[in-house]
């Protein structure tokens, strides 16, 4: 069995790393795609290096773009990788455009495509990685989810129980595993309590005022916030004229997108996390760190449900509000979900294995022109 990973962003990375471990301890052969979407040595290079991820064996250099043109292009290279060799499945993870195109590439090759972290919904379909989400999950041939609540996600869709397995969270497997190399990153010296925020979402970063009014209610807390800033968003910062503002707030320290086990150190030693990612969301609910989502809605419903999170949108008053009780310690602890351990990559990959005769592309489902 010959198998096809496709890694592109950030949070894909994070994904692959016990994934592709778990393959070479297995014995499975595998080629390991980097699609170029993201490419800062911040976002990319340094995540392979901490977390011992082989170099690709092919690197498509796609770069960053307007969806279509990002999406596109991923596809039309895929297309040839896919072709050049044989495969008996492609394995993506995640819901950003390089999980799309390649899915789309495979299963229009008539490869069968498993998908990590299938049956995640916001249910809003002005976000662009919802749009992925929802349209990967339709071509997958095999759907690894995260939680219950995304298994019955798929089952309302119509998608065969069959082909639909909980298996946990790769990303915890991930936080599990190197929980005990954490680093403390520089820019905590001489720093007491602290909060952390990262924003990167569209729907923020594109928004003068959203991202105003952010900044005030995290700027507004009683301890300083610690803000990663993602290179988008620092371009966003740059193109609205909100450098100043934030310069002027001494409550918001900014810096540079820290390396995984930077970051992880700085999220289990906060108070509060602040974000728009999904991945962190889900990362601050392991470390017992409550969270404020700055969105109006999310798929990570379970740390909702859970007591870990809770959604606060942009408004700068509820903002506050919200970060006011949490430091008042006004929050109840919540217990690990099901799965969301160290063996998630060897559930997914001994589901592969055990089920061979799934990994056909079935007639009723080919896309056609
Ligand atoms: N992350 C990191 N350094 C940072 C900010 C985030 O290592 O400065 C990690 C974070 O711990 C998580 C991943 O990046 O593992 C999440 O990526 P991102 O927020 O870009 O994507 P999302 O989860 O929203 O898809």
């Amino acid at each position: 069995m010959k198998v096809l990973t496709v890694v592109g962003a950030r949070p894909n990375f994070v994904k692959v790393a016990p994934l592709v471990k778990q393959m070479e301890k297995m014995g499975i052969d595998f080629d390991l795609v980097h699609t170029g979407q993201h490419y800062d040595r911040e976002l990319s290079k340094d995540f392979f290096d901490q977390l011992e991820i082989p170099d690709p064996n092919i690197y498509l250099g796609v770069g960053s773009g307007t969806h279509g043109v990002q999406t596109g292009k991923t596809m039309m290279k895929m297309e040839e990788v896919l072709m050049a060799d044989s495969y008996d499945i492609v394995l993506v993870v995640g819901d950003v455009n390089s999980t799309l195109a390649a899915s789309i590439a495979a299963v229009k090759l008539q490869i069968p495509v498993g998908h990590i972290e299938a049956g995640y919904r916001s249910f809003d379909m002005q976000m662009p990685e919802e749009v992925n989400r929802v349209l990967v999950d339709r071509v997958s041939q095999l759907l690894f989810a995260p939680t219950e609540n995304s298994v019955l996600n798929l089952l309302n869709e119509g998608i065969d129980k069959e082909r639909t397995f909980l298996v946990g969270n790769i990303m915890v497997e991930t936080l599990l595993k190197n929980i005990h190399r954490m680093e403390r990153p520089e820019v905590l010296d001489d720093i007491g309590d602290y909060m952390v925020l990262t924003l990167h979402r569209a729907e923020n970063t594109d928004d003068r005022n959203r991202l105003l009014s952010i900044l005030k209610g995290a700027g507004n807390s009683d301890v300083p916030v610690i803000f990663p800033v993602h290179p988008r968003t620092k371009e966003k910062l740059r193109s609205h004229g909100i450098n100043g503002e934030l310069e002027k707030n001494k409550n918001i320290i900014y810096t540079k997108p820290l390396t995984y086990l930077e970051f992880q150190y700085l999220l289990a030693h906060s108070k509060c996390a602040l974000t728009d990612s999904g991945g962190v969301q889900e990362e601050a609910m392991v470390h017992k760190v409550p969270c404020l989502t700055l969105r109006k809605n999310t798929e990570r419903m379970i740390t909702m449900q859970y007591g870990a999170n809770k959604l606060v949108g942009t408004d700068t008053c509820l903002i506050s509000t919200e970060i006011g009780r949490i430091l008042r310690g006004e929050y109840k602890a919540w217990p690990i979900p099901p799965f969301w351990d160290k063996r998630v990559s060897k559930r997914i990959l001994s589901c592969i294995v055990d089920h061979q005769e799934l990994l056909f592309v079935p007639t009723s489902d080919l896309i056609t022109q």
